[in-house]
């Protein structure tokens, strides 16, 4: 959901593409980005594009035509990845996990020495399995083989912790409407200093699309501030004032009211004699995936929220499809307010196709919120 004060950004004037203000507004963003990425990078920017686009910017720029490409592959947005690395005609390699799953430390190390890949890809916060992959490891055995690291970070950010610079992350993208709550529209992007200068020093072939290169960019978000294309400015104003409305609670406050709801979330599911599919310590804070209880029908229980209060979860697709939820709990949403209502119609859906819980998931949850 998007936040009410954004919304109102959104009624503001629209001033051109090359107006002073809307440059002191890229630059406000440049900053709040930067905060929630953890960086303390020169270029970051809002790409004009959905989270998808700034996937596209990444492997465009960052995977050169006959480079080895190593993915580490565990569900679905790995498999757009590996699909935009064949277009940029790169030597693609997938590392495989089971849909909700994440490796060790010694497996992602392993893999990587092993291929000694150009570029290394990763999903930080699955949202197709719910799944959070560590990129301490892939980063530091990346640098070993002087290889550049892309991070997905499209549910994340702005919800959990990225921890870019401390990672070593090399290049990260994101959404608007996620982590974020804001309206789709926007990708944030950040490149690390050692990025910029492998792509002006080190590319040998020209980047293959116009809109998405970044050297392009930076001369209109940068310096020269020369027109490049006319930037979605009504999509700007909203970024920028959901950044504000991050600072304003504070980044760390927001994290861990994401965190405290996550738990008092699952501690519900597991009250009624539910599990969740990812494993402790790989769970995102923000978007959770219960399994379906066997002989229930996930649609059902859908269906049952939908039609009586508005309230959208979804289920599993590809590999999971029709074993666990998608429940999403982000931004205005992540409260306690929101989550024991969320619980305790959960629970209606659930008893209504017949599943029968073996304690009330809203006195568990609220059990959490106590001891916090
Ligand atoms: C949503 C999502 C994307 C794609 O973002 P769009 O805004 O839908 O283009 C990419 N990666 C992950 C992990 C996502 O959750």
């Amino acid at each position: 959901m998007v936040e009410p004060r954004v919304y109102d950004a959104m009624s503001k004037p629209i001033v051109g593409h090359l107006d002073p203000f809307f440059f002191e507004v890229t630059q406000a963003v440049k900053t709040g980005l930067n905060a929630c990425f953890g960086t303390a990078n020169e270029f970051t920017v809002a790409m004009s594009a959905t989270g998808s686009g700034g996937m596209e910017t990444a492997v465009a720029n960052f995977v050169e035509p006959g480079s080895k490409f190593l993915i580490f592959a565990n569900g679905y947005f790995c498999d757009r990845l590996t699909e935009m690395g064949k277009r940029q005609q790169a030597n693609v390699i997938r590392i495989e996990k089971p849909w909700g799953e994440t490796w060790t430390p010694e497996e992602a190390r392993e893999a990587i020495l092993r291929e000694k890949p150009n570029t290394v890809a990763y999903v930080a916060a699955e949202t197709s399995t719910g799944c959070w992959t560590d990129g301490k490891t892939i980063c530091d055995a990346a640098h070993e083989v002087g290889a550049l690291v892309i991070a997905d970070c499209v549910t994340a950010l702005g919800s959990m912790p990225i921890e870019f610079d401390k990672t070593g992350i090399d290049i990260a993208y994101s959404c608007s409407q996620k982590g974020m709550g804001c309206p789709p529209g926007l990708s944030p992007f950040t490149v690390s200093p050692r990025a910029l200068k492998w792509l002006t020093e080190d590319r040998k072939s020209v980047i293959p699309t116009w809109y998405l290169d970044i050297k392009l960019l930076s001369e209109y978000f940068g310096g020269a501030k020369r027109y490049h294309h006319t930037a979605p400015i009504t999509a700007f104003y909203a970024l920028h004032e959901g950044l504000s409305v991050i600072a304003d609670e504070g980044l760390e406050a927001r994290f861990t009211r994401h965190w405290k709801n996550r738990n008092a979330f699952v501690a519900g599911i597991e009250a009624m004699g539910m599990e969740m599919h990812v494993a402790k310590g790989h769970r995102l804070w923000n978007l959770m995936t219960p399994k379906v209880p066997a002989g229930i029908s996930d649609m059902g229980v859908r269906k049952h929220l939908m039609d009586n209060y508005g309230v959208e979860i979804l289920g599993g697709f590809g590999e999971l499809a029709g074993k666990v939820f998608r429940i999403g709990l982000m931004g205005v949403l992540a409260t306690e307010k929101d989550t024991l209502f969320l619980l305790e119609k959960f629970e209606e859906a659930l008893k209504a196709q017949g599943f029968v819980p073996k304690a009330s998931a809203v006195e568990a949850a609220k059990a959490v919120y106590k001891a916090a």
